[in-house]
């Protein structure tokens, strides 16, 4: 269909936001991001952007942006605590698309995929307070007053959606018991672990450190996850505990967790969503972690949130109406994350969760710990 005409506000300016803005309006239509923050930023952390991720930046012109900040990857590996491997394997996809995988700082990430929207584009300071669903098209309402109408709302408001909330579904985001400290140090402060592009992934007794190299800056992402009951959404740690939960890894990942600057260090409490039922009306649609939330232990949160930018787009482009649009992209794009979901809930042996959740099973530690504080 011919989307030249159509008012589209997209509301939250992340990655599923910024790329959902660039496809759309790369098709003619007339897209307004509008994003609650008066400035954009991410956290200091590494990504990894799978082949099917760099297929989409190619098709819609970010690929360029991309590239220039990041470094390509050809396989992730899987460790002991004391650094032996278990499995290397290459990034899967990688024929299918003729690209491999690029690791990427989120800031940088972020940077690059605002930095190909048209100026004037991305609305900052603009929190959505209401969102009114009309039938042919629904009214936003911000917290600074303003308000406006569009004929397709796309809700990319992240895991804590207002859009999905009034709308779709009141189910709170769900705590994976679990906390993620993340840092990006130098690369020459590791002891030699990071000599190529490879992804490691080295596994104790619950808990996983991910060395995520970011060879164009010299630098590495070094990611500890670990079961831990403190729901706070934004846990409040020390390094004493911290290195606890890295007790009896490869010495030089101890001394590295030593070394870590606190002031630097990202603490975060990991938080899914239960599979939303519908994410669709006639003229409103959840993309990103606001359609579907997910653990980051397939590395697939942001992953998913670019293809499904990419799948709006093509839906739009290929159906006679708007709402065929949106339940076309819901029957391309729910199975796929729904299953995500599922399987990153699977991250921790049963042995592992019975030591910081006596009785419990993976994929359930959520549902009977979770809290909505700070949700
Ligand atoms: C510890 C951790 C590690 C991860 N590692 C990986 C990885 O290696 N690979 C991977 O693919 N994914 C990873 N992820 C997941 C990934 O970060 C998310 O899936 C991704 O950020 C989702 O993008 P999004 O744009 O949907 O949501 P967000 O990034 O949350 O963006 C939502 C945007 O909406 C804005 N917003 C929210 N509410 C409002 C409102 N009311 N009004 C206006 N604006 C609003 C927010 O300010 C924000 O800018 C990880 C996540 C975590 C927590």
């Amino acid at each position: 269909m011919d989307i030249t005409n159509l008012n589209i506000a997209v509301v939250g300016a992340g990655y599923a936001g910024a790329a959902a803005a660039k496809a759309l309006s790369n098709l003619g239509a007339n897209v307004t991001v509008f994003e609650q923050a008066t400035e954009i930023r991410e956290v200091g952390a590494g990504i990894g952007l799978r082949p099917s991720s760099m297929h989409q930046f190619n098709k819609r012109g970010s690929a360029e942006a991309i590239m220039s900040v990041s470094s390509p990857s050809d396989a992730f590996e899987i460790l002991t605590a004391d650094a032996h491997r278990i499995a290397q394997e290459e990034w899967p996809e990688k024929a299918a698309y003729g690209e491999t995988t690029r690791f990427i700082h989120r800031g940088d990430f972020i940077d690059a995929l605002v930095s190909v929207l048209p100026a004037g584009m991305v609305k900052l300071g603009h929190r959505l307070e209401k969102v009114v669903d009309e039938g042919a098209g629904a009214t936003l309402h911000f917290a600074n007053g303003e308000s406006a109408t569009f004929d397709l709302v796309v809700g990319a408001d992240g895991i804590k959606s207002i859009v999905r909330e009034q709308l779709f579904s009141d189910q709170r985001p769900v705590f994976a018991g679990e906390h993620a400290y993340r840092a990006v140090i130098d690369a020459a402060g590791t002891f030699g672990m990071v000599a190529d592009g490879n992804l490691r992934m080295y596994i104790g007794r619950g808990t996983k450190i991910y060395l995520l190299p970011l060879l164009h800056r010299g630098q590495v992402s070094f990611d500890i996850t670990a079961l831990n009951p403190d729901s706070s959404w934004a846990p409040v740690v020390t390094k004493e505990e911290i290195l606890k939960t890295v007790e009896g890894f490869d010495e030089r990942l101890v001394e590295m967790t030593r070394n870590l600057d606190m002031d630097t260090v990202n603490a975060r409490a990991v938080y899914d969503i239960d599979p939303v039922p519908v994410w669709h009306s006639g003229a409103v649609v959840l993309i990103g972690d606001a359609a579907h939330a997910m653990c980051h232990h397939q590395g697939q949160g942001a992953n998913s949130a670019i293809l499904d930018a990419g799948a709006l787009a093509d839906a739009l482009e290929r159906a006679t109406s708007v709402a065929e649009a949106l339940a076309g992209f819901q029957a391309i794009r729910k199975p796929v994350t729904d299953e995500l979901q599922r399987i990153s809930r699977n991250g921790w042996t049963d042995e592992e969760i019975d030591d910081v959740f006596p009785g419990q099973k993976p994929g359930q530690v959520g549902a009977t710990t979770a809290t909505t504080a700070g949700a």
